[in-house]
């Protein structure tokens, strides 16, 4: 049985005091809940007072991005000794905003997945295809080639969860049926079978993501191989995230 895991990403929200507001509702929200993984990832200079507001329970810390260098001149980027430096456990790369919007390519996003892992760090890795590439029959082509670009044998699989989040999905309020969630979270369960080993693949946690709110979080993660979720928009609404964290553990333990 894989421990349900909730990630937060706030992307480039809250100032510091909204910030302290937020995980004060949060951990209001999720008194008594202990089956679950809490992942939040604040905006960076939020990295060291979240670390203070978090401290003394089990929510876990998470940055957005990171460099692939360790150290050097790379004006407004953060390393991951940096990140490691203010408590946190997790990086997500690969996000579809780095891709689109940053144009991060395959190639570099391989050179940061072994950053953060070389540096300790468990990655978070996204992948997921455009609307064009679903309606082309494309989404599992897509899926496979973003795998293939950072996912390989010699990865601790202890150190990665993948995210699968359809890109038509983030943001819009459309999200995916637990069908076609269910789909391709078992193809990349299959895919990391034969790259990673049967048994990494069995542990590995798969993680939806796209307009997941508190609605819909029951329906897609009853589903066997959707293992969490990776939380945008309702991360950002304390009692949201709380119910969406609530319906993982139910999920996990009914009754
Ligand atoms: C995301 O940005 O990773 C995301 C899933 O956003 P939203 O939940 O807002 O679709």
């Amino acid at each position: 049985m894989r421990r349900p895991f909730i990630a937060g990403n706030w992307k480039m929200h809250k100032t510091l005091g909204e910030a302290r507001a937020l995980v004060a509702d949060i951990k209001d929200g999720i008194t008594g809940v202990t089956g679950v993984d809490v992942l939040i990832c604040p905006p960076v200079q939020l990295l060291f007072p979240m670390a203070k507001a978090v401290a003394g329970t089990a929510i876990m810390l998470g940055a957005q991005n990171a460099h692939e260098a360790q150290s050097g001149a790379y004006t407004g980027e953060v390393s991951v000794p940096m990140i490691k430096d203010t408590g946190s456990t997790h990086v997500i790369i690969g996000h579809s905003e780095r891709r689109h919007i940053y144009g991060e390519s395959g190639e570099l996003l391989s050179k940061k997945v072994r950053a953060v892992i070389g540096g300790g760090l468990t990655v978070i890795y996204c992948v997921g295809e455009r609307l064009a590439e679903r309606e082309a029959g494309r989404t599992f082509d897509v899926v496979e080639r973003q795998l293939a670009d950072a996912v390989s044998s010699e990865i601790p699989p202890k150190a990665l969860l993948i995210a699968y989040e359809p890109v038509w999905a983030i943001g819009t309020g459309k999200t995916a049926t637990p069908e076609q969630a269910q789909e391709v979270h078992a193809f990349i369960r299959k895919w990391a079978a034969g790259t990673l080993g049967a048994d990494a693949a069995e542990g590995l946690r798969i993680l939806y993501g796209g307009s997941v709110k508190p609605a819909n979080a029951a329906e897609l993660l009853a589903r066997p191989d959707v293992d969490g979720a990776l939380v945008g928009g309702a991360c950002l609404v304390g009692a949201d995230f709380a119910a969406i964290i609530s319906a993982a553990e139910t999920v996990a333990a009914p009754g």
